[in-house]
C-alpha cells in the first residue's frame, strides 16, 4: 500500500527524492538460496509540511514482522553494552520518576528493561519471540502493538508513568501521531518520555541509503521529530547525538517546555534540511556508490583477489538488492548471529556462514559497515571493502 499522507502530521504533499527499486523484505533470510522472494518499492519521500521523511510503501504489518526471523537486542553485545550505560544515566539523572514506573515501548527481549527490574517495570512489544525471552527473564511484558488504545488500557491497569522509553520505535510504526498520542496519554504530567531514532541528517551526509528498507518507515530530524510531538502536546526538553545504528538522535520529551541549548543547537544546525538540496542529490549519491562499488569489486578480482561479505544485517538486503549482486558475486557472507547461519540473504542466494565455518577469503566487503572499528580490530590481518559513505578498500 502506497502512503498518501503524512504519517507525522497527516499532509498529502510528499515529495519523492530517493527510488531504490523494488528490494524484499531485508530480514526475511531464505532456507534455500533460490526461494522466490517477493519485492516491494523503496521510494522514499519528505513530507512538504512538517519535513518528516518516511518510506512511501507500507508493507503489510504481517508480511513485515513475520518473516520467522525475529531480532534479539541481548544477541548483540555491542547493543547489550549500549543498553546497560543508558540504564545507569538514566536512573542516575530521574532517580524520583524511575521509582514512579518504567513503560518501555519496543522491549523486544527485554535487554534495556533488565535494568528497571528493581521498580515497576512493564515492556509492550508486538513480537512474541523476543517478548517470551523478556517473560522468562521475570519481566512484564505486554504482546502487541503500541499506540493510543494500547496507552488507554495501559493507563487504566497501572496509571501514568514517570518515564517511558522508546528507542527505535517511532521508525517502525505506520502511524507515528498514534503513538506520540499514546505516550502523552501514558505520561505524569511531570513525566519524562525518552525517544531515541536513527539520526536523519547522519543518513544524508554519509549516504547510509542502506539503511532504507521496508521496516523503517520514518527517518527522522530533531526538528521533524519536535513538529510531531507538538501537535500531542510534547515539547523536547533536551536531546543528544549518539553514534548509535549509523548516527542516532536521543531526545527527551516532557509535557510543558523548557529552554535547553542542547536542543536549540542541533536545532539550529538542521536549517539546511528546510531547502529541497538537502534530499534531491542523495538519488545521484546512491547511484554513484553504486557504480563505484562495482569499479572496486572488479579491480579486487582482477587482481586475483577472492571476495566474500562481512556481516548479514538487513541493511545488507538493500545494498545488494540496488547494486545488483548475488552469489555470482560474493559467494558468502561471515555473520556472528547464530540464528541467521545457514540462511541466506533475501534475494541474493547468498549463505549466511559462522565464522569459524567460513572458508578463506582475501576480501571482505564490510556489510555491516556501522561496526567497522568493532569488527576490523576483531578480525586482524583481513582486507577490508567499505561501501559506505563511499567504497574504499582500509
Ligand atoms: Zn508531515
Amino acid at each position: 500500500m502506497k502512503r498518501t499522507s503524512c504519517s507525522g502530521c497527516g499532509h498529502v504533499e510528499l515529495d519523492t527524492f530517493l527510488d531504490l527499486g523494488d528490494s524484499p523484505i531485508a530480514d526475511a533470510y531464505t532456507a534455500t538460496p533460490d526461494e522466490p522472494v517477493e519485492r516491494y518499492p523503496l521510494e522514499v519521500a519528505v513530507c512538504a509540511k512538517c519535513r518528516l521523511v518516511q518510506l512511501l510503501e507500507v508493507v503489510d504489518h504481517d508480511v513485515l514482522f513475520g518473516t520467522g526471523y525475529s531480532f534479539y537486542s541481548s544477541a548483540s553485545p555491542p547493543l547489550s553494552a549500549y543498553h546497560a550505560a543508558y540504564a545507569r544515566d538514566v536512573h542516575a539523572r530521574h532517580p524520583g520518576l524511575v521509582a514512579r514506573g518504567v513503560l518501555e515501548i519496543g522491549c523486544n527481549d527485554g535487554d534495556l528493561l533488565r535494568h528497571f527490574s528493581d521498580v515497576t517495570a512493564v515492556g509492550v512489544d508486538p513480537a512474541a519471540g523476543p517478548a517470551d525471552v523478556a517473560r522468562r527473564r521475570g519481566l512484564e511484558v505486554l504482546v502487541r502493538p503500541f499506540g493510543l488504545q494500547a496507552a488507554h488500557d495501559l493507563r487504566d491497569r497501572r496509571g501514568r508513568q514517570g518515564v517511558v522509553i522508546a528507542n527505535h520505535v517511532l521508525a517502525h510504526v505506520a502511524d507515528v501521531a498514534d503513538v506520540l498520542a499514546g505516550i502523552r496519554t501514558l505520561l505524569a504530567d511531570d513525566g519524562i518520555a525518552m525517544v531515541e531514532v536513527q539520526y536523519l541528517p547522519d543518513l544524508l551526509v554519509n549516504n547510509a541509503f542502506d539503511l532504507v528498507y521496508h521496516e523503517h518507515r520514518n527517518f527522522f530530524s530533531l526538528s521533524s521529530l519536535e513538529q510531531a510531538a507538538l501537535r500531542h502536546g510534547l515539547h523536547i526538553v533536551d536531546a543528544e547525538l549518539t553514534d548509535r545504528q549509523g548516527g542516532s538522535l536521543r531526545a527527551t520529551l516532557a509535557t510543558t517546555p523548557s529552554p535547553n541549548v542542547r536542543v536549540d543547537t542541533i536545532r539550529m544546525s538542521e536549517r539546511w534540511l528546510n531547502q529541497w538540496s538537502a534530499y534531491e542529490s542523495m538519488q545521484g549519491r546512491a547511484e554513484r556508490v553504486r557504480a563505484r562499488l562495482w569499479d572496486v569489486i572488479a579491480a579486487e578480482l582482477h587482481s586475483g583477489r577472492t571476495l566474500a561479505g562481512y556481516g548479514a544485517p538487513a541493511k545488507a538486503t538493500t545494498l545488494l538488492a540496488f547494486c545488483g549482486m548475488g552469489q555470482e558475486t560474493i559467494p558468502w557472507v561471515v555473520d556472528t548471529t547464530a540464528a541467521k547461519q545457514g540462511r541466506h540473504i533475501p534475494g541474493t542466494g547468498i549463505p549466511i556462514v559462522a565464522p569459524d565455518a567460513a572458508p578463506h577469503a582475501d576480501t571482505y566487503l564490510l556489510l555491516s559497515w556501522n561496526y567497522a572499528r568493532q569488527i576490523i580490530r576483531n578480525n586482524p590481518g583481513h582486507r577490508w571493502l567499505t561501501p559506505i559513505p563511499a567504497p574504499v578498500i582500509l
